[in-house]
């Protein structure tokens, strides 16, 4: 295990400097140069032709949709599209990749200079908007997929035989890079997680893929380097495929803190790649620089440069939808909430849900409540995802339409969203089944008081002194006598009247 020095102390003597690689899988129907199926988890093998096998005489044709989601990207991260770019030969031998190059895009990216704002929540609650710039988004293709068996990693090292799928081979990927982002200081590590997490809302919003950085339709290289206050940039190392949020943050973290002791210790940093480890959040090296190998990139002879007319290009300009951040500084207008308050329903993963929420008839104060409270325990309990929890909008518009009759007090609420959530159906089937509804009849509710009263002699006595505040105790022997389904504002009003108070 690497030397690590704390956080806040690394912080203190050294400025980090980040850049993030990612790739994304485009969901389009046909490969990027051939017309194979893109379709996730078919028998190995099956989903392949001459062209993305690379046998000799076979030749390439660019999919006009991943050209045209490329340009939509580029577009929503506010790039400059090239009006005429061709693709590259990047060559290397490996048997993931049957032609023994990759087709990419090298010094003439499709888009390039662009820019994404990100909100970065501060440890003060406060929110912080960071711009991180955009060096280009260019188009490639994926490699094929290697198993490696016999071992007990799942590595090449060690295994027995190894064996290769070439479905994914030629699946369109895009690859965004940053340029350096500096003068995050501790705030890193978050800027580089809101920065991924922002970039797949917006690809989400785009439709122009899944974005599961669990199947890795998303995969993330995360730069960075670290350097005295006023100095020049330091080595920077590049941790590969980080394949979750939290990942970006914690790979970012150890980084900072890895650096630090080295630097700290008169050593110099590798430029190296490293490998990130879930485990224990560390990273350990991988290829370094000196091994690194020389692609002979060349201009793609097989294929025509791409020139994109500027009229299809404004045209494609038109068809953005509203983006995620414009969205939600129009939500958080519209409700009227704090930075603090929408950040926690965009972190929930509750905005759309909110959203639909409110639409259905429910206030936005209580469509929050329910599905940050009740609903986000549930779903954490399970190990779910909220949208995944079974509960639709309706439903919880619905219980908070209850609510607000004065049909059900927040607690009898939290037990039908509990019996909703469990499967027991629509929140009204739900409410007849238990025999959840809230008793304001004063008959019932009187004879439950009296006990209450009758077993709290000493509040009743503190009441009666003027101290108000006693009044809990007895209420909440009411609550309990009626297993909660007592409305509580009419029991304070009932008990006050009793006491003459
Ligand atoms: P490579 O081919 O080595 O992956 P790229 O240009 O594709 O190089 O990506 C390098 C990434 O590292 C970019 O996001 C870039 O902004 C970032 N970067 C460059 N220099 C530094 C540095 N000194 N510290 C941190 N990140 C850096
Ligand atoms: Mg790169
Ligand atoms: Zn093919």
């Amino acid at each position: 295990m690497s030397t690590l020095v704390d956080y806040d102390d690394a912080l203190s003597r050294y400025e980090p400097v980040i850049g993030l690689e990612v790739h994304v899988e485009l969901g389009t129907a046909s490969k990027m140069f051939c017309g194979c199926p893109t379709t996730f988890g078919g028998q190995p093998n099956t989903q392949v032709c001459p062209v993305c096998l690379g046998l000799p005489g076979s030749l390439p044709v660019v999919n006009r949709a991943a050209i045209e989601s490329t340009i939509r990207m580029g577009l929503a991260l506010n790039c400059d599209i090239a009006s005429w770019c061709r693709f590259a030969r990047k060559n290397y031998f490996y048997p993931d990749m049957p032609k023994d190059y990759q087709i990419s895009q090298y010094d003439e990216p499709l888009c390039t200079d662009g820019y994404l704002d990100v909100s970065v929540p501060t440890p003060d609650g406060e929110v912080q908007v960071v711009r991180v710039g955009i060096e280009r988004v260019h188009m490639e293709e994926d490699t094929g997929k290697l198993t490696h068996t016999g071992g007990a990693t799942g590595r090449i090292h060690g295994a027995d035989y190894s064996l290769v799928d070439y479905n994914r081979a030629g699946i369109p990927l895009v690859e965004i890079v940053t340029k350096p982002v500096t003068g995050t200081g501790a705030l890193a590590p978050m800027v580089a997680r809101a920065y991924v997490t922002a970039l797949r809302d917006i690809m989400r919003s785009l439709g122009v893929s899944d974005v599961r950085m669990e199947e890795g339709s998303l995969r993330c290289d995360a730069n960075l380097s670290l350097a005295p206050p006023g100095e020049p940039w330091g080595t920077r190392t590049e941790t590969k495929n980080v394949n979750s949020l939290r990942s970006v943050e914690r790979s970012v973290t150890f980084e900072i803190r890895r650096q630090a002791a080295v630097l700290d210790g008169g050593g110099t940093i590798t430029q190296e790649t490293r490998h990130f480890h879930e485990d224990d959040g560390s990273t350990t090296p991988g290829r370094s620089k000196e091994e690194a190998e020389d692609y002979r990139y060349f201009p793609e002879p097989d294929l025509l440069p791409v020139a994109p007319d500027p009229v299809w290009v404004d045209e494609l300009r038109g068809t953005l939808p509203e983006l995620p951040a414009v969205r939600r500084a129009r939500l958080q207008q519209e409700w009227g909430i704090s930075d603090f308050d929408m950040d926690s329903v965009i972190n929930a993963g509750a905005l759309g849900l909110v959203e639909t929420t409110i639409a259905a008839g429910a206030d936005q104060a209580a469509a929050r409540k329910w599905w940050l409270g009740e609903l986000a325990r549930t779903a954490k309990e399970r190990g779910v995802d909220l949208a995944d929890l079974g509960v639709t909008p309706v439903q919880v518009a619905r219980v908070a339409e209850l609510v607000a009759a004065g049909t059900l007090n927040d607690k009898l609420a939290r037990q039908v969203l509990e019996g909703v959530a469990a499967g027991e159906g629509e929140p009204d089937a739900v409410i007849a089944a238990r025999g959840l509804v809230l008793v304001s009849d004063d008959d019932a509710l009187l004879a439950a008081l009296d006990e209450a009263i009758a077993a709290n002699q000493d509040a009743v006595a503190k009441i009666q002194e003027g101290k108000v505040q006693a009044a809990g105790a007895i209420i909440g022997a009411v609550m309990k006598a009626t297993r909660g389904q007592a409305d509580a504002a009419r029991v304070r009003e009932l008990l006050l009247e009793r006491l003459g108070a």
